[in-house]
């Protein structure tokens, strides 16, 4: 094998091991609509579909098993998993802001939002789910911030927020986390 195939070989190998396997490693390309065809790409249509000058959309979950809850998204898509991390800081905190913005106004003082881990998502689009916070789920670590640009973001992992006091809870370091959340 001459050196630079072999060079070659090694490059390819390398990135294969840093891939993160996740149910939505997804090629879609919203310059190329039939490539968000898939199933898992129907947040990426829902985005597609909003005014171009709209930021940040809400909708309502579209499972008939979870009533109660709606979903806070970005209009733009992010490359590979559309991790939350992959969007800028200032984007993200807007996004985190709209979305606990939202759950307060659905649910007062027992508001909750919650962001599933890589491992765990169905869909690709990045999308935080807002729901009522459920009684007796307080459990596992979590930080204590008073700002939504506070809330940490580390790629892969999954989320949920709630109010404790003035400030809230960040709970990290989970992959299913929208089940502390009413349906
Ligand atoms: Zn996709
Ligand atoms: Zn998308
Ligand atoms: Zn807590």
């Amino acid at each position: 094998m001459a050196e630079m195939d072999r060079l070659r070989l090694l490059a390819v190998l390398l990135m294969a091991a840093t891939v993160i396997a996740a149910p939505t490693d997804c090629a879609c390309d919203a310059g190329n609509p039939a490539s968000m065809a898939v199933r898992q790409c129907g947040l990426c249509r829902e985005a597609e579909a909003q005014p171009v000058d709209k930021k940040i959309f809400f909708l309502k979950d579209a499972n008939p098993r979870k009533p109660n809850r709606w979903l806070a998204l970005p209009r733009a898509h992010v490359g590979g998993n559309h991790e939350l991390n992959d969007i800028g800081a200032a984007g993200r905190a807007a996004l985190w802001t709209a979305a606990i913005g939202k759950a307060k106004e659905l649910w007062g003082p027992e508001w909750g939002v919650a962001y599933n881990g890589a491992q765990v998502r169905t869909q690709c689009h990045a999308h935080i789910h807002i729901g009522k916070l459920l009684k007796g789920v307080e459990e596992g670590k979590f930080v204590v911030i008073s700002n939504p640009s506070q809330i940490p973001s580390r790629p892969g992992e999954g989320l949920w927020i709630h109010p404790s006091g003035t400030r809230m809870h960040v709970h990290v370091g989970e992959q299913t986390t929208e089940t502390v959340l009413l349906r």
